[in-house]
């Protein structure tokens, strides 16, 4: 049970079993509001059901269905009635949590007297208006902002972003392994923003897409013409259970979080001897190669400081290959045998207990629970959309902004863009991939607000430069399919073999490509293939 405690009387959670009601109990809750309407999904169980189980548990149950995006001001006041009368603490709980929690925030502002987010998307106009709305500050949203305006100086376009830094996370991996400073990876936000963009220090909640609406936690609602959704993905560390609490204690730490990135790199000098496990969740996660850099990384470290004798290295992998694209397996192969690394596939990390330096994974292939003790844990966390998108209308069943892989235009509503890691081209998640997306949806943007009959196309290109050793990388660069999509020609730079000039890439030039080229709109070796509406599948195949 993933649950999140708002305040004292108020808890909020994703789809609850009808089992959890007597942990609920134990828990101290008084009360459960189911606010998921039945038959959401398969497998769901029915409000009967869970109120069976919540009185069994001594819980008073209540059930006030929530529709995603239609949250009513009836439906608001009807939670604040019903909040006023149950018994505290309370817990509600639609499939994620974020459904309960919007209509909990809204039922508190309308019990102060402040206007709900659904009154004055009912009752009043938007407040605000842009020509073009941009989710999202990072890599993808920055980079198609200053593509757009590449096109034209004119375009009105509103970021909407509420961190106040700017990450180049690519370079959290070198940071985890003492070759970069925390600071090298990160920019003020107002640094990377084009000149000429409005940026609104807030987070988007939900969208209305009939109504070319979003809405922000502040309440305030945006119109646009056309709308980009680039809000990235969500580490999701409370999928495994102990994680959250022993992060960047007891011998775990992660490159996913630049907080213990650089715990990663304490903990890698200080193991002398004994087990260093590292794991991959299951895909799509965002640089697939992440979780196997670390390992390369620290086996390198122990290695050139004669340890890794005394050193167990174990690699867990959610999957059951070592990497997507056969090609670069061999590279691979070449540095898990140097190392001595023991390989477990189809092995999904479930729980930590960081005190007592133990793991235990899910293995897929015989439905067995492992246990294994470690010294030292890196950790990539399960990766999904973000709450609020997985709760709109704008997703695919997996969760992700549902897009034509080729346009990155949204394929139920014309004015809808999405690329990076949210959306769901399937493509390697990479900034990489949005160095090659941005300037596709930039061009596609200007068509559409121009009545130009062309479309440009994306090819799937991401790269991933997989650091085998300090000074060496296997620069993978592949698109939609596996397809090899190399920048350099062999005879200068063979992607398949481990290379000097891919780690030169990678350690001096990417940081540099990214905060001077790409976040400013030089598309660089970025050259989408464009052609009129009328190019078929085939084509574009050819081109990708
Ligand atoms: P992000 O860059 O994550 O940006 C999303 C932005 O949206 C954030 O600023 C966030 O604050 C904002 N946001 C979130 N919620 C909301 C909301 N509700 N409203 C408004 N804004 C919101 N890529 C490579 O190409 N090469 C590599 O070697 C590489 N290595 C990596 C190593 C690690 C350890 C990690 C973590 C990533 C790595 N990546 C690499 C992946 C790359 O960083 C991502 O693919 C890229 O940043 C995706 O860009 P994005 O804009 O989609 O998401």
């Amino acid at each position: 049970m993933d649950i999140k405690q708002h305040n004292v009387d108020f808890s909020s959670a994703g789809q609850l079993a009808p089992q959890d009601m007597a942990q609920l109990a134990e828990l101290g809750f008084r009360s459960v509001i189911n606010n998921r309407p039945d038959g959401e999904a398969d497998g769901q169980p029915t409000w009967q059901e869970l109120e069976v189980a919540a009185k069994q548990a001594g819980l008073s149950y209540h059930y006030l269905p929530v529709v995603p995006n239609q949250m009513t001001p009836e439906l608001i006041q009807q939670f604040a009635d019903l909040y006023r009368q149950v018994d505290h603490p309370t817990l509600a709980f639609c499939r994620t949590g974020n459904r309960s929690t919007q209509i909990w925030e809204a039922s508190q502002r309308l019990t102060n007297g402040i206007p709900t987010q659904a009154q004055t998307t009912e009752d009043q106009q938007p407040q605000k208006r842009s020509q073009i709305v941009i989710v999202g500050g990072g890599a993808a949203g920055i980079a198609t902002a200053a593509s757009l305006l590449k096109r034209d100086r004119d375009f009105n376009i509103t970021i909407i972003e509420p961190r106040d830094t700017h990450y180049y996370q690519p370079g959290w991996t070198f940071v985890g392994s003492g070759v970069f400073k925390p600071e090298a990876t990160r920019r003020p936000m107002e640094q990377v923003m084009p000149s000429g963009v409005e940026w609104i220090q807030d987070a988007v909640t939900g969208f209305e897409p009939d109504k070319n609406t979003v809405q922000l936690t502040s309440g305030v609602k945006i119109s646009y013409d056309v709308l980009v959704v680039a809000p990235g993905l969500k580490l999701d560390w409370q999928q495994v259970k102990g994680l959250e609490e022993t992060l960047g204690e007891n011998g775990v730490a992660s490159n996913y979080d630049i907080k213990t990135a650089q715990k990663m790199w304490e903990n890698t000098q200080s193991l002398i001897k004994g087990r260093a496990v590292f794991t991959q969740p299951p895909m799509p996660i965002k640089c697939a190669g992440a979780p196997q850099k670390a390992m390369y990384l620290a086996s390198d470290y122990w290695q050139k400081h004669n340890r890794l004798g005394n050193i167990q290295v174990e690699f867990y992998n959610a999957g059951k290959v070592l990497f997507g694209v056969p090609d670069y397996v061999p590279a691979l192969q070449h540095y898990v045998a140097q190392y001595h690394i023991d390989l477990h596939f189809s092995h999904n990390l479930v729980e930590v207990d960081g005190p007592a330096k133990k793991a235990w994974f899910a293995n897929s292939e015989t439905n067995e629970r492992i246990e294994v003790a470690y010294d030292l844990l890196h950790v990539s966390p399960p990766q999904t959309a973000p709450d609020f998108i997985r709760d709109s209308s704008l997703v695919n069943a997996e969760g992700w902004v549902e897009v034509d892989q080729y346009s990155l235009r949204h394929t139920r509503f014309a004015n809808i863009f999405s690329l990076g890691d949210v959306c769901s081209a399937p493509n390697a998640k990479t900034a990489a991939a949005v160095r090659k997306q941005a300037p596709v949806v930039a061009h596609n943007i200007h068509a559409l607000l121009n009545n130009l009959d062309t479309t440009a196309y994306y090819d799937g290109y991401g790269s991933c430069p997989l650091i085998v050793e300090r000074g060496k990388v296997v620069l993978a660069e592949f698109g939609y399919g596996g397809k090899l999509l190399p920048s350099a020609p062999v005879w200068l730079l063979d992607g398949k073999k481990p290379t000097r000039l891919g780690w030169l890439l990678k350690a001096k030039l990417l940081p540099s490509i990214y905060f001077d080229l790409m976040l400013r709109g030089h598309e660089w070796l970025a050259t989408p293939l464009i052609q009129n509406q009328q190019t078929d599948l085939a084509t574009k195949e050819k081109g990708a």
